[in-house]
């Protein structure tokens, strides 16, 4: 594989061209939005400039990522040559579809479909193609160039071939490849957010205050971030998206989201890119503060 079509600029696929770019892959990236395809470029180079001043990689390395990559707003013309088509667009089921019609009829009929998608079934995607044998999840983590994790999901039809070039590929990214079937939240976000979900319980039940829940999971078990913060991160509405996708799939109120967690999303409170969530966020400040309505 050498040429690698990205869709989608934003949060995660900045990320994905920007681990490609640099395992030498030649990279198209293609977003409908000229803006967001600027914006991409920029945080690219900035994260790449973070690295240089670290000494990880060298300014020709820096060059020649950049020089990897070209930015494409026509979907036809973007995956026209790809060896793989990575998908990062907005998580919307129909708009996802749409996007893999599309791909499938302009990419290649020997290229791999991939999704980054947290929760929708590959599957269904896959069945709006002719080609549902070479399509697969691709599940990267955020902050992509950062995180060593790809989940990889196997859709229905998904063949051992194309399930094992996309493990070397992820391997040959520097990252640790995961296999999985196609279920509901897969494993990452099976186990997460329900356990995001349980933390704000918690504090809907008055059990405890927003920072000592967080403190307990970090302190009592090693994680890096508490539940709530790490909620605030995601985004409220994300976590709210998946729960209700666990929730519909398997038809069990276990996943059923917690009544704070809806009211929060409905109230325009999604975390830590609205402002506020569990906490609340000033630009340049790095201080965790509650929110008042948890004081
Ligand atoms: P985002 O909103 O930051 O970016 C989505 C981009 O898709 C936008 O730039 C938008 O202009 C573009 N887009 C919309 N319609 C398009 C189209 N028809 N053609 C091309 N581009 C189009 O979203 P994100 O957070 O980067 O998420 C992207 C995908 O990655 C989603 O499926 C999400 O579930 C998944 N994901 C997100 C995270 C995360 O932490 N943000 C983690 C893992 C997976």
């Amino acid at each position: 594989m050498k040429n690698i079509t990205v869709i989608g600029a934003g949060t995660m696929g900045n990320g994905i061209a920007h681990v490609f770019a640099m395992s030498g892959y030649k990279v198209q990236l293609v977003d409908i939005s000229e803006e967001a395809l600027k914006r991409a470029m920029a945080t690219i180079e900035k994260n790449l400039d973070r690295m240089v001043a670290k000494e990880r990689i060298s300014e020709a390395d820096k060059r020649n990522t950049l020089g990897n990559i070209s930015l494409e707003t026509n979907l036809k013309d973007g995956v026209a040559q790809a060896d793989l088509v990575v998908e990062a667009a907005t998580e919307n089921v129909d708009l996802k579809l749409k996007i893999f019609g599309q791909m499938d009829e302009f990419a290649p009929a020997t290229a791999i479909l991939a999704t980054n998608t947290s929760s929708i079934s590959i599957t269904k995607i896959a069945a709006v193609t002719k080609r549902p044998e070479q399509v697969i999840g691709m599940h990267f983590m955020n902050p992509v160039p950062v995180m060593k994790l790809v989940e990889i999901i196997r859709g229905y039809s998904t063949t051992d071939e194309v399930t094992e070039q996309i493990m070397d590929l992820a391997k040959a990214l520097g990252k640790v490849p995961v296999e999985a079937n196609d279920y509901p939240g897969f494993v990452a976000n099976r186990i997460l957010i329900p356990m995001i979900n349980e933390a704000i319980y918690t504090l809907h039940e008055g059990v405890a205050g927003v920072a000592e829940i967080d403190t307990v999971m970090k302190l009592g078990m090693a994680h890096p971030m508490g539940p709530l913060q790490l909620a605030d991160f995601i985004g409220l509405d994300v976590c709210l998206a998946i729960c209700e996708v666990l929730h519909q799939g398997f038809g069990t109120s276990k996943y059923a989201a917690c009544p704070l967690l809806v009211n929060m999303v409905t109230a325009g409170k999604l975390g830590r890119k609205s402002g506020e969530g569990f906490y609340k966020y000033t630009k340049g400040s790095k201080d965790l503060v509650v929110a008042d309505n948890f004081k």
